[in-house]
């Protein structure tokens, strides 16, 4: 139990402390539900965690359920994404994935049990007439002339509809409940809608399809789910919710409790709209290194327990609020700089020769692979005369507060010695190609003997051995902190979100494994693409650079 302690606690969690501790209920039961027609985002992570952190902390146990009523939305891609991105972030549901469909014959048999006890009634206004009947927050509505059928007449007619006899939209089955309920949810909401369309898990079996709001709560009592946790757009569907449960006859009673969703500065948690961001082609798919979805952060080189981190710092309320970009990039950070191992690599190259060393000789140096854990490792990476450092880490002229290279000065190269810029070679552009240096055989890892201060520390690759690599730098996808709210979200697009350079790597990354991260040492953390990367061309994107960008 301490384990459970020592997370911080919330206001669900303390629901569920008190339940099972009145003895309410003997093990917790969640859910995570997504609907299969996108893939998952940062808000479904907060959904997710909240969810299977809850089974795990109290011994309950977690389902993952498709919640898939609506055959013409959804993709067998989807759920198959789904299931991997629940598994990747480190959850194990209960048992086998669960369908609503699983329970569509379930689901039928209550709606003729509603019907029967005089609570559903086939209505055939259509659905504009069905909008306007029912009024608005300040008017009741009213209701549907089709309101008084006979349980007969209803069980017949919502019969024909199972069986294909009304043409889509001419027919849906309603809940009788009040047309002037000061919520409107509660008046007389559809229960069943007539569709033509196959459906990924049941084929054309059906052509009547239930409601969310029917399906989800008999769902979670089939399932015996003690605590529904959902956003808290559905607070006012709770009432639906607590209706059905109470009206048909059923052994297990859920419960729903609504937290805020998540929202995210500069990035889009709609997945109706970062479906629109794929099929404009303004990103490259669903797991686009720029996208908020759980697949694209995996590309990106965000790990699991940073997303799980996050998740656990920005807690669980009832509040509505967006969270920084800096928050989520900080729990990368700190997750990376404990494991991500090291690496020289330059991303935009110029030439260094060191005119004192042989051009016959390839000094191999060994280099720890982190600063401070010994038990990652040493690599061994070769010193050669011709070299490759940063641009920006060159100037003619500077004053004391550039601590890098500059012609006539001396810097150190990282885990190698300490060189001097004696005059460079630049092309008809006035651009230097070359930088000529010499170099100190006594300051390899250590400081010069005649106590010369040497500050500033570089990085820098063989020229001879390096390798050449694509390096992909990613921005903010969008140029307002809340994209969502724009008239027109696709125009707030950030132009600058893809920068591609292409660089030089050191010899070991050849090894590299896709979503792994690394340091570049100086440059930030990165990892090899799993998209782009072939045999033959390394690809790597910036995860998240070493300091805070979003700072302004
Ligand atoms: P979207 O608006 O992107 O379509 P959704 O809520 O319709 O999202 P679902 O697949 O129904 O997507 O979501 C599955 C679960 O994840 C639900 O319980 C939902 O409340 C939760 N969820 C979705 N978005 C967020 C979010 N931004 N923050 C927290 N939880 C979320
Ligand atoms: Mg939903």
């Amino acid at each position: 139990m301490s384990e459970v302690e020592a997370r911080p606690t919330n206001f669900i969690r303390q629901i569920i402390e008190s339940d099972l501790a009145e003895g309410k209920y003997k093990t917790i039961q969640t859910r995570f539900p997504p609907e299969p027609n996108g893939y998952l985002h940062i808000g479904h992570a907060k959904s997710i965690c909240l969810n299977f952190g809850i089974a795990q902390d109290y011994r309950g146990k977690c389902n993952l359920r498709f919640d898939d009523t609506n055959p013409v939305k959804e993709d067998v891609e989807y759920v198959e994404s789904i299931k991997y991105d629940v598994q990747w972030l480190g959850f194990h549901w209960d048992g086998n994935v669960r369908y609503s469909s699983d329970y569509f014959d379930q689901l039928y048999h209550y709606a003729i049990e509603l019907i029967e006890k005089g609570l559903a009634y086939v209505d055939e206004l259509s659905v504009e007439e069905i909008r306007e009947y029912r009024g608005t927050l300040t008017q009741a509505g009213k209701n549907s002339p089709y309101r008084d059928r006979s349980v007969d007449e209803n069980l017949s007619l919502f019969n024909k509809m199972k069986n294909g006899e009304f043409e889509e939209g001419k027919a849906c089955l309603r809940a009788k409940i009040d047309m002037a309920s000061p919520f409107i949810v509660m008046r007389d909401p559809v229960l069943y809608r007539i569709k033509y369309a196959s459906h990924h898990q049941t084929g054309d079996k059906w052509c009547i399809y239930p409601m969310y709001d029917f399906t989800h709560c008999i769902s979670d009592a089939i399932e015996n789910i003690t605590h529904s946790l959902c956003t808290l757009e559905f607070q006012d569907n709770r009432r639906l919710y607590d209706w059905v449960l109470d009206n048909i006859t059923i052994s297990c009673r859920p419960h729903q409790y609504e937290f805020s969703r998540l929202n995210l500065e500069y990035a889009i948690t709609s997945k109706r709209k970062l479906n629109l961001l794929v099929t404009e082609k303004i990103v490259d798919g669903w797991d686009d290194p720029r996208m908020p979805t759980v697949s694209g952060m995996r590309r990106r080189g965000y790990t699991p327990a940073a997303i799980r981190d996050f998740c656990q710092r920005i807690g669980v309320t009832k509040q509505e609020n967006t969270v920084e970009m800096s928050t989520l990039e900080y729990c990368v950070r700190e997750d990376l700089n404990q494991n991500a191992p090291r690496a020289m690599v330059v991303i935009d190259p110029v030439r260094v020769i060191i005119e004192n060393f042989s051009a016959n000789l390839d000094e191999v140096l060994t280099m720890p692979n982190h600063p401070n854990r010994p038990e990652l490792g040493q690599r061994q990476v070769a010193f050669t005369r011709e070299l490759f450092i940063d641009r920006a880490d060159f100037r003619e002229e500077a004053n004391k507060n550039y601590k890098r290279l500059v012609l006539g000065k001396e810097v150190r190269l990282r885990n190698a010695y300490v060189i001097r810029a004696d005059r460079v070679e630049k092309d008809e552009k006035g651009e230097i190609t070359t930088i000529y240096c010499s170099y100190d055989p006594a300051t390899l890892n250590k400081n010069p003997e005649d106590g010369r201060k040497v500050k500033g520390v570089i990085h820098w690759v063989s020229a001879k051995f390096a390798l050449p690599a694509e390096i992909r730098l990613y921005d903010r996808l969008f140029n307002t902190p809340n994209p969502g709210s724009a008239d027109d979200f696709l125009a707030t697009i950030n132009p600058q979100s893809l920068v591609i350079k292409q660089g030089f790597v050191e010899p070991s990354l050849r090894e590299s494994k896709p979503e792994s991260a690394y340091q570049f040492e100086r440059e930030g953390y990165f990892c090899l693409d799993s998209k782009y990367a072939t045999e033959d061309k390394l690809v790597f994107n910036r995860t998240v650079g070493l300091r805070d960008s979003y700072a302004e």
